[in-house]
C-alpha cells in the first residue's frame, strides 16, 4: 500500500467509523449469524497476488459486519460493558501509527512516563493515592501476575528457582463468586484447583464469610498447608457480590496473607466519592485489579494493576537478560517487569484523551446515571407480579426472573426461552446466570450512549415478550 493508498482509505476508514458509532442504534446488539456462516464464505488459502484495498474493504462490510455484535449499542445490557468512548478510540488511531512497543522505558519514554502518571492520577481517582501499578491488557493477565507473587511471596521466593514439586501445598482463599480468571491463574501459577479454597458467602451482598474464612486457614495452617493469599470480590461477574474488603484484610492481617481484590468492573465506580465506602480498607490491600476498558470508557484492552508494593511483584516477575538493560540512565519505569507479557502497547495514551476530554466530572455523571436507571428497573421488576428481583442491585446490575404464579413447567428452561427469545429480535441484548442453582436474568446498565428511556423501554420489552411466551 503506498502512502497516497494509505491516506485514501484512513481517511475513509476514520469516516466509516464515526457513521458506525451514529447509526449502531439501528442494527440488531446481537449478530443474529449462525456458527459457520461466516467461516465458509472465506477462501480457504492466503491470496498469492495481493488485492486492492477497495475489495479487501467490501468483504470487511459484506462478510465481516453480518457477524458482529455490537458493543457500543446503547441497548447492550449483557455482560458488562465494553466502553469505548471517542476520544479514546482516536488514541487507538494514534497508537496503531506510532505501534511502539512499550517494554522499557527507552523504547518508548514518553508511553513510560505517561503511564506512571495515568497510573497516580487513576489512584487518586479512586482513592488509592499510595498504591503504584502498571497497565495491563486485561484483568486476567493482572491476576496471573498477583497470584505468582502471593505464591513466591508464601515460598519466600524460592518457587520460580526450584520448581513447585518439592515445596509445600500453598492454598489462595476466595469465596464461590469470584471470576473464572482466578481459577485459571491459579492452574497457570501451578497452584492446582484443588488449593483455591471456596470458602461460603453470606448477606445480601454475597460476601465471603470471614468467619468460615479464619476457620479454613487454621484448619489449613494445623494439616501442614501453607496459606498464601486470599482473592476478594469486588463486584463479581455473576451478580456483583462485594466482599467486605475491611474484614477480610483484617484476616489476612492476622495470618500475613497477601490480597487481591478482583474490582475489574466496580472498580471504576470508585471514582464517585459516595461509593468509595463500599471498599472501605482498599489501601491495605496488597493488590487490586479494574479495568478502564469496562465502565470507564478506555477502548479495550485497558486493565489498571495496582500494587502497594512494587518490590513484592518486582521479586516474583522482574527479569533482567543482558539485552534489555539500560545502561548510564536513571530514575525511570520498566514497566514490563511488572507484567508477564514482554511487549506492551502504549495505553496510557487513551486513559490520558479520555479522563482530559470527559474530566471526572461527567464520568461520575455517567456512572451515577447507570446505577440510579438499573435501581429504577429493578423496582419494577419488584413490582410485577410475575417477576422475581432474584439479587438487588449492585451498583448497576441486578438479576430477575420471569416466575408467573400458574406455571406448572421448569423456570429455568422458561427463562432461557426468554432470553433466547429477546437476543434472537435484537432489540436489546441481555445475558444470563445462575444464582444459588436458579438460572437468572442479569441486567447491567453501562455503555455510554444509554439514556434512561433505553433502560426503561428494555423493560417493557423484557414483560412483553414474557407474558407473550408463557400464554
Ligand atoms: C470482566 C471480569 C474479569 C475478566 O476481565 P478480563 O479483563 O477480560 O480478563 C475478571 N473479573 C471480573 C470481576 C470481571 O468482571
Amino acid at each position: 500500500m503506498d502512502m497516497e493508498n494509505f491516506r485514501e482509505w484512513a481517511v475513509k476508514c476514520a469516516e466509516w467509523g464515526v457513521s458506525y458509532r451514529e447509526l449502531v442504534e439501528s442494527r440488531p446488539v446481537r449478530s443474529s449469524v449462525s456458527p459457520g456462516e461466516i467461516r465458509v464464505q472465506l477462501p480457504a488459502l492466503p491470496p498469492e497476488e495481493g488485492e486492492t484495498f477497495q475489495s479487501i474493504f467490501n468483504d470487511f462490510e459484506r462478510i465481516i459486519m453480518p457477524g458482529i455484535t455490537h458493543w457500543q449499542h446503547p441497548n447492550f445490557f449483557a455482560y458488562f460493558p465494553a466502553n469505548a468512548a471517542p476520544p479514546s478510540v482516536l488514541a487507538e488511531m494514534l497508537v496503531a501509527n506510532l505501534a511502539s512497543q512499550c517494554m522499557i522505558w527507552q523504547t518508548s519514554p514518553a508511553a513510560s512516563e505517561l503511564e506512571e502518571v495515568m497510573i497516580r492520577w487513576l489512584g487518586k481517582a479512586v482513592g488509592l493515592p499510595n498504591h503504584f501499578g502498571v497497565i495491563e491488557d486485561t484483568a486476567s493477565t493482572a491476576t496471573l501476575g498477583a497470584i505468582m507473587t502471593m505464591r513466591e511471596r508464601a515460598f519466600e521466593w524460592q518457587g520460580n528457582e526450584l520448581g513447585l514439586s518439592g515445596l509445600n501445598q500453598v492454598r489462595v482463599y476466595a469465596s464461590s463468586e469470584v471470576h473464572s480468571s482466578i481459577d485459571r491463574a491459579i492452574w497457570v501459577a501451578g497452584i492446582g484447583q484443588q488449593n483455591l479454597v471456596r470458602v461460603p458467602i453470606n448477606g445480601e451482598n454475597r460476601a465471603i464469610d470471614v468467619d468460615a474464612l479464619r476457620h479454613q486457614i487454621v484448619m489449613d495452617q494445623r494439616i501442614g498447608m501453607l496459606p498464601a493469599g486470599i482473592v476478594i470480590c469486588f463486584g463479581g461477574t455473576s451478580c456483583g457480590s462485594t466482599d467486605n474488603i475491611e474484614e477480610v484484610q483484617q484476616v489476612a492481617r492476622e495470618f500475613n496473607l497477601y490480597t487481591h481484590v478482583d474490582a475489574a468492573w466496580a472498580g471504576s465506580a470508585m471514582i464517585c466519592d459516595e461509593l468509595r465506602e463500599n471498599w472501605n480498607g482498599i489501601e491495605d490491600a496488597d493488590s487490586i485489579v479494574f479495568n478502564p476498558h469496562k465502565w470507564l470508557g478506555a477502548q479495550f484492552d485497558c486493565s489498571i494493576h495496582f500494587v502497594k508494593d512494587r518490590e513484592t511483584t518486582l521479586k516474583t516477575l522482574a527479569i533482567h537478560p543482558e539485552y534489555l538493560k539500560t545502561y548510564e540512565r536513571q530514575n525511570f519505569v520498566d514497566f514490563c517487569e511488572m507484567t508477564i507479557p514482554l511487549g506492551r502497547k502504549f495505553r496510557a495514551l487513551k486513559l490520558w484523551f479520555l479522563l482530559r476530554s470527559y474530566g471526572l466530572k461527567s464520568l461520575r455523571e455517567k456512572i451515577r446515571n447507570h446505577i440510579q436507571w438499573a435501581r429504577d428497573l429493578s423496582q419494577r421488576f419488584k413490582n410485577e407480579m410475575d417477576f422475581e428481583l432474584v439479587t438487588e442491585p449492585q451498583f448497576s446490575l441486578f438479576t430477575f426472573r420471569y416466575h408467573p404464579e400458574e406455571y406448572l413447567g421448569d423456570l429455568d428452561e422458561l427463562n432461557q426461552r426468554l432470553v433466547a427469545r429477546i437476543n434472537d429480535a435484537g432489540s436489546i441484548y441481555l445475558s444470563s446466570t445462575r444464582v444459588d442453582g436458579k438460572l437468572v436474568i442479569r441486567f447491567q446498565v453501562g455503555q455510554f450512549d444509554t439514556k434512561r428511556h433505553h433502560v426503561m423501554q428494555a423493560g417493557n420489552l423484557i414483560c412483553e415478550t414474557a407474558r407473550r411466551l408463557s400464554r
